[in-house]
Parts: C-alpha cells; sequence; structure tokens
C-alpha cells in the first residue's frame, strides 16, 4: 500500500515535531519506526554511549553527550536492519543566538574540536564574532556540540528545516 506520510504524521500526532536524530544508517523515519523492536541493542552497544530514547521508545542520538564516531556498531547489532550502516547522515551542524563569540565572550571550542575544519569565525563589531559552518566540510559528526560550553550547537538534515532540539552543555 502508499504510504502517505502527512496523514500518518497527522494521526499519530507527529506533525510540527522535529525530525528526531536517529542513528547513523537509520532507515527513513516512518520505515524506521515500523522496522525498530525498541530492543534497545544500539543504545546497549554504542562505544560513544551517545544512544538514548525518545517518549515513544524510539533510539535517538545525543551529540551533547559525545561525537559519533561512525563506528557503524550500532547497525551491526540491529536484528531487523532498522539502521543500516550503508545508508550515510547528513545532519550537519549550525549554531543559535547563544554561542559565546556572538555574544561578545571569546570562544573557539568548537574550532578547535572540528577535524574537517568546518567552522570559521568571521570578526564583527564590539567583540563579537560570527560562527560560520560550511556544510559541505561538516561530517554532522557532533564533536563541537559535545565540546561547546553554552550548548549553542544546533542541527539540521536535508530532510527536514526545522533544527533538532538546542544541544545541551554538558
Ligand atoms: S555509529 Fe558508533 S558512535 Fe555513532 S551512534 Fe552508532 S554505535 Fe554510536
Ligand atoms: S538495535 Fe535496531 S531494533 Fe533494536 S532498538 Fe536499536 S534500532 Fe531498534
Ligand atoms: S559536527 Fe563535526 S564536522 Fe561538523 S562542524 Fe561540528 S565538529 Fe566539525
Amino acid at each position: 500500500m502508499h504510504h502517505q506520510p502527512e496523514r500518518r504524521a497527522f494521526l499519530t500526532g507527529r506533525i510540527n515535531r522535529p525530525l528526531a536524530m536517529r542513528p547513523p544508517g537509520a532507515l527513513d523515519e516512518e520505515a524506521f519506526e515500523d522496522a525498530c523492536t525498541k530492543c534497545g541493542d544500539c543504545a546497549v552497544s554504542c562505544p560513544q554511549d551517545i544512544i538514548s530514547f525518545d517518549t515513544d521508545g524510539l533510539p535517538t542520538v545525543d551529540l551533547s553527550v559525545a561525537e559519533c564516531t561512525f563506528c557503524n556498531v550500532c547497525a551491526e547489532v540491529c536484528a531487523p536492519k532498522a539502521i543500516d550502516y550503508a545508508d550515510g547522515w547528513d545532519w550537519r551542524a549550525g549554531v543559535d543566538k547563544t554561542c559565546l563569540s556572538a555574544n561578545g565572550v571569546t570562544c573557539r571550542t568548537c574550532e578547535d574540536q572540528c577535524d574537517a575544519q568546518a567552522i570559521r569565525f568571521k570578526l564583527q563589531t564590539g567583540g563579537r564574532s560570527e560562527a560560520q559552518f560550511d556544510s559541505d566540510a561538516c561530517t554532522g559528526c557532533g564533536a563541537c556540540a559535545a565540546a561547546c560550553p553554552s550548548g549553542s550547537i544546533t542541527f539540521f538534515t536535508k530532510k527536514s528545516s526545522n533544527p533538532e532540539g538546542k544541544a545541551k552543555s554538558c
């Protein structure tokens, strides 16, 4: 049967809810919700311990805890193949207005953590600077989010313009 994502989203109260950050390689959201048995094997197996569960009992990645190393362990242990490591990861990092540098407090923590060198700072007036993220260079690993002292890193995907919930500081 042809799926109707909008209708399903409406019926399940999911309209306008930000897209959840599922483990890397997870099937598209609707297929993932159908396939995942909520066994928790991915979460207990993740070496970074960054997988927790949403209110529906489905696994979500929290990059404010630590970066994802894209090790594929979560995919390897997922018996129903709700996570398939052949698939990509299209989350990319950005920043919200609570960024310390944007508010005149010098901080380059995210830039220092970014192996991909995807973050640059553009100087502005009043001792402020704007963090600029190169979404082509960014791998979405979350090293910046885990390190950010003000929890200012946000994530977005091409699938959803809604930013994922603000990453919390650790
Ligand atoms: S790819 Fe590895 S580090 Fe990333 S969520 Fe899966 S198990 Fe954890
Ligand atoms: S291992 Fe697979 S089926 Fe089990 S909770 Fe994780 S995603 Fe769901
Ligand atoms: S998510 Fe990773 S690659 Fe992207 S800006 Fe942050 S540290 Fe760099």
